[in-house]
């Protein structure tokens, strides 16, 4: 039986799947399909929905430049209000029906002879596409952590990605593992009912206060009257987000703006003190490296939470896991019920790339990247893998909010498609020259960061690879990154 054709096939139906397809339309592509392993739409905003999911980013700025929302109803917005947003953008751009769900991708492989790829589907019969895109998210890949004995614990078990919303904490003695941006959300949460919650942690994680508050009716409506009104403020809340990333950062040789991250870490400890009294628990709770080492967040109660009498801070360590409870590295043990994983996701492992990509020659992506370096020109090209967009890439994330990135991907997406059209070329593929030049500028850039220059030695930061690069980010402002995908030299690409 001849395979299902598409001009295109993206894999992934999170915001930069949907995103991909929107711009596929706008280019004149209609035979194009989206496939996704879960049985909805909204990628991570639908696979998470622990308590106390909420965004970090302010939501007039996370969201399409293109699709500003005027109803969101708080600054910092709630994963289900931003799921909505997902179906809503989805349904507007009557994406949902180019959508497969419960299709889990397995490979894919380049053609040569065909010029087309051949895309493996677990039960399913092969799909071939001219083109495709992985939009497989960066933290998608949950880490489920190696201890000793942890098969053999008789409670509960819930890694933070496969929350079970039946389950109510009230009155349970519970563990949580992991002090990252989502166990900050959800510690205050399940404190407020526990019975007893002890909190595992390996590396603190700078917090800073949450400035957040409700949207008024009122301002809702200006918003949607006058779409400029959003415009301004989002001008605003990225300007800050922008500053942020680029001064404390990005730049951070220059002497002004490490004194201004010192003045980041400086609020952190004000937000600490604040909230804590105990000097010894305030030093437990604070990171000894640089904030932007790793991804930072915002709380206004996290800290507090180690204040209350029932909950624990536990950082010496796990020694292993009984049937009803974790001994600890100290000695002690805690008797629990339930055992939560806030442990994060596997990104250099499990996800670069997250399916197998086998490109020209039998070039093997996960493989290439890893026997040479780690890189993807303008964060979602390689040689070797012609027709093929991977949106989620080493220098590709421009570092807070991820609708930047989606942004400056479908700005070249335009420019290399339109070229592509007007040439009616049928294959695009990346010069293995480009390509190094990228890498040498992105490694040249990250000269000049924090990554690179301040004291990262004890973040354990996923910002960087197994080889110690910190190669997950684009050092650059989203500005450069747009103006750069809107005028990359074509050259750069070999299209026949
Ligand atoms: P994470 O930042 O990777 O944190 C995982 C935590 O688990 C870390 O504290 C880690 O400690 C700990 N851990 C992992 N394995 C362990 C082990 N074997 N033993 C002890 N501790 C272990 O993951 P996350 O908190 O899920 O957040 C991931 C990312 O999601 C964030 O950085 C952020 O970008 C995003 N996020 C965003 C929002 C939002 O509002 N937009 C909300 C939540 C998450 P070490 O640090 O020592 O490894």
């Amino acid at each position: 039986m001849p395979s299902e054709h598409f001009d295109a096939l993206i894999v992934g139906a999170g915001f930069a799947g949907i995103g991909a397809a929107i711009q596929l339309k706008r280019m004149g592509y209609q035979n194009f399909v989206i496939l996704d392993r879960e049985d909805d739409l909204g990628g991570t905003w639908y696979v998470n929905h622990y308590p106390g999911l909420a965004v970090d980013v302010p939501t007039t700025t996370y969201s399409y430049f293109f699709e500003p929302n005027p109803n969101w109803s708080r600054l910092f917005s709630t994963g289900t209000e931003i799921k909505r947003y997902a179906d809503d953008v989805a349904d507007k751009y009557d994406v949902r029906r180019h959508i497969r769900f419960n299709t889990t991708v397995e490979g894919a492989r380049w053609d040569e002879d065909a010029s087309l790829w051949r895309v493996n589907v677990a039960d399913g019969p092969e799909l071939t596409a001219q083109f495709l895109f992985t939009a497989t998210g960066f933290l998608s890949q949950p880490k489920l952590p190696d201890i000793p004995g942890i098969a053999d614990f008789a409670g509960k078990v819930v890694h933070t990605t496969d929350w079970d919303d039946t389950y109510d904490p009230t009155g349970e003695r519970i563990a949580v593992i992991g002090t990252g941006a989502t166990a900050v959300q959800l510690i205050p949460e399940l404190a407020r009912t526990a019975a007893d919650l002890t909190v595992y942690q390996r590396t603190p994680i700078w917090v800073a206060p949450k400035l957040d508050f409700p949207i008024s009716d009122r301002t809702k409506r200006l918003f949607a009257r006058l779409p400029w009104t959003q415009r301004i403020v989002r001008a605003i809340t990225d300007t800050i987000y922008e500053a942020m990333i680029n001064v404390g950062v990005v730049h951070y040789r220059v002497p002004l703006f490490r004194r201004l991250n010192i003045s980041a870490m400086d609020l952190c400890k004000i937000n600490q003190f604040i909230q804590v009294r105990d000097k010894e628990l305030r030093r437990r709770l604070t990171p000894d490296y640089d904030i932007g080492c790793k991804r930072p967040t915002f709380s206004n109660s996290y800290f507090r939470t180690f204040t209350k009498p029932h909950v624990h801070l536990q950082s010496d360590g796990i020694d292993h896991v009984t049937a009803d409870g974790i001994v600890n590295a100290d000695g002690t043990t805690t008797a629990i019920d339930t055992l939560v994983l806030a442990t994060g996701f596997d990104l250099w492992e499990a996800n670069f790339p997250a399916i197998e990509v086998i490109g020209r020659d039998g070039r093997n992506l996960g493989k290439w990247w890893r026997e040479n370096r780690f890189c993807a020109y303008q964060g979602v090209s390689m040689p070797g893998f012609p027709n093929y967009l991977s949106l989620a890439s080493p220098y590709a994330f421009l570092g807070l909010n991820f609708f930047n990135t989606m942004e400056y991907q479908m700005r070249l997406m335009d420019r290399l498609f339109g070229e592509l059209q007007h040439r009616g070329a049928a294959t695009f593929e990346v010069t293995e020259q480009a390509n190094a030049a990228y890498l040498d500028r992105m490694t040249e850039l990250l000269g000049d960061s924090l990554w690179t220059l301040g004291n990262c030695a004890g973040s354990r930061s996923y910002y960087f690879n197994p080889h110690g690069e910190p190669s997950l980010l684009r050092p650059m402002s989203t500005q450069d990154a747009i103006e750069e995908a809107s005028t990359f030299p074509l050259t750069d690409y070999q299209l026949t």
